[in-house]
C-alpha cells in the first residue's frame, strides 16, 4: 500500500518552493529532490536510459511522478510560435494552467526574456500589456517553467525578466525564480537580469541574494514630470536617486547597469533629455540602451526617425556615455510585450466563465492567486 502524501498543489501560481515541500511530503531525500529540480529545469527526459525514477526514488515519490509531471508539464504549455523573419527572435504565447496566457521571447545568443506576470499594474503608456492592468502573480515556478519550455526549443544561457509585469510587484516569486535558474539550472548570475522600473525593495532585497543578477532599469526620462506621465504608478522617485541607487548596486555586484529607455519621437528624443543622460551617466559604469518604440494600436506615439534615434547614441557616445542602438525583439512580429497576447485573445474562442478556451490542466487557482490584484 502506497502512503498517501497528500494532494498535488494547484499549478495556477505554482511556487518553487510548494514544489520541494510536495517532493519531501512524498520521501523524496535531498538528493531525490535535487535530481527532480535538475531534471525540469534542465528540460531533460525523466526516462532516460540510465536513470529509470523506479531505480532511484522511493516507492511513494516514484508512484506519484506521472502526476507531478503533469503537472509541471502543464505550467506554461506553449499555444503560438512567431518566428522572426531574421531567424533571431521568437515570440511565444504560452496557456498557464487556468488558462491565463504570458509571453516569451527567444533572443539572439541563447537569451530568453520571460513575464512574470499576467498584466501588468505599472500602467506605461506606450506598453500594450500596461493597457490590461494586472490580472494575476505567476508563481516562481510558472516564471521557471517558460525557461524550461525555452530549453525544449534551444539552448538557454541567459534569461531576461523583461516580459509581461514588473518583477519588482512580484519580488518574492521572480527571486525565487532567479535563485533556482543560478544554481541548478545553471545561468550564469550575470546573465540574468532583472529588469524594474524602480522600487526601494528591489534595491533593498537584490543584494541580500546567493544569487545577484544583473540590473536593467527602465528610465524611459531624466524629467521626474514626464517620467510620471509615461510611467503613471512606479513609484514617484526622481530619476536621479533612481540612477544612484541603480549604480550602487552595480558597484557592489561589479557590473554594469543597463538603462532601458523607450525612444519616442517627439517625446524623449530630445536635446534636454540628452543632457539629462549626460549628466546623470557620463563617466559612470552603465550601458544606456536605446530601444525605438513599437508602435501600439491606438497610441498617439511614434517611433523616431533613424537619423535622429542615431543622432542620440552617437552625441551620448561622444559625451561619455555608453549608448547602444537595441532593436525590439522580434520587431517584425510585431514584437511590442504584450501585443501577441492581445492579439491571440481577440481572436480566441472564450470558454464558459469567460475564461480563453485553451488546452491544460485545469487546476483552479487558490485564492489570492488570481482575479485582479493590485501590486
Ligand atoms: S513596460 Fe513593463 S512595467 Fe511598463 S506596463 Fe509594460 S510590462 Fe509593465
Amino acid at each position: 500500500m502506497i502512503p498517501d502524501a497528500g494532494p498535488t498543489p494547484s499549478p495556477a501560481g505554482l511556487r518553487v518552493g510548494e514544489l520541494r515541500e510536495r517532493l519531501r511530503a512524498l520521501g523524496a531525500r535531498p538528493l531525490h529532490e535535487a535530481r527532480v529540480m535538475r531534471l525540469w529545469t534542465h528540460a531533460q527526459p525523466w526516462d532516460g536510459p540510465r536513470r529509470h525514477p523506479a531505480d532511484h526514488f522511493p516507492r511513494t515519490l516514484d508512484h506519484a511522478l506521472p502526476e507531478l509531471i503533469q503537472t509541471l508539464a502543464g505550467l506554461a504549455r506553449l499555444q503560438v510560435r512567431e518566428p522572426s523573419s531574421d531567424d533571431e527572435g521568437e515570440r511565444l504565447l504560452f496557456a498557464l494552467s487556468d488558462g491565463q496566457t504570458v509571453e516569451s521571447v527567444l533572443l539572439a545568443r541563447g537569451g530568453v526574456c520571460v513575464s512574470t506576470q499576467v498584466g501588468c499594474a505599472v500602467g506605461c503608456t506606450f506598453c500594450m500589456t500596461g493597457r490590461s492592468g494586472l490580472l494575476r502573480q505567476l508563481g516562481s515556478a510558472e516564471i521557471v517553467a517558460q525557461v524550461v519550455e525555452a530549453r525544449r526549443l534551444r539552448p538557454v544561457r541567459k534569461v531576461v525578466f523583461m516580459g509581461m509585469g514588473e518583477p519588482a510587484h512580484n519580488l518574492d516569486n521572480v527571486l525565487e525564480a532567479i535563485d533556482l535558474l543560478g544554481t541548478v539550472a545553471m545561468i550564469g548570475h550575470r546573465n540574468l537580469v532583472f529588469s524594474t522600473v524602480g522600487d526601494p525593495r528591489v534595491f533593498e532585497r537584490l543584494p541580500q541574494g546567493r544569487v545577484r543578477p544583473a540590473l536593467a532599469l527602465s528610465l524611459h526620462s531624466t524629467r521626474a514630470e514626464l517620467r510620471a506621465s509615461l510611467l503613471p504608478r512606479a513609484p514617484r522617485i526622481d530619476p536621479a536617486d533612481l540612477v544612484a541607487a541603480a549604480q550602487a548596486y552595480g558597484r557592489i555586484i561589479g557590473y554594469p547597469v543597463q538603462y532601458q529607455w523607450t525612444l519616442i519621437e517627439g517625446v524623449n528624443d530630445t536635446d534636454q533629455e540628452i543632457e539629462g543622460i549626460v549628466n546623470l551617466l557620463a563617466g559612470h559604469y552603465a550601458v544606456m540602451n536605446l530601444i525605438p518604440l513599437n508602435a501600439i494600436p491606438d497610441s498617439p506615439y511614434r517611433r523616431p526617425s533613424w537619423e535622429r534615434t542615431a543622432h542620440m547614441a552617437r552625441t551620448l557616445h561622444q559625451r561619455g556615455v555608453l549608448a547602444k542602438l537595441r532593436r525590439s525583439a522580434a520587431q517584425d512580429v510585431e514584437g511590442g510585450c504584450g501585443q501577441l497576447r492581445a492579439r491571440t485573445i481577440s481572436i480566441q474562442p472564450r470558454a464558459p466563465g469567460g475564461r480563453a478556451g485553451v488546452a491544460g490542466f485545469a487546476g483552479a487557482a487558490p485564492a489570492g492567486r488570481s482575479g485582479a490584484a493590485g501590486a
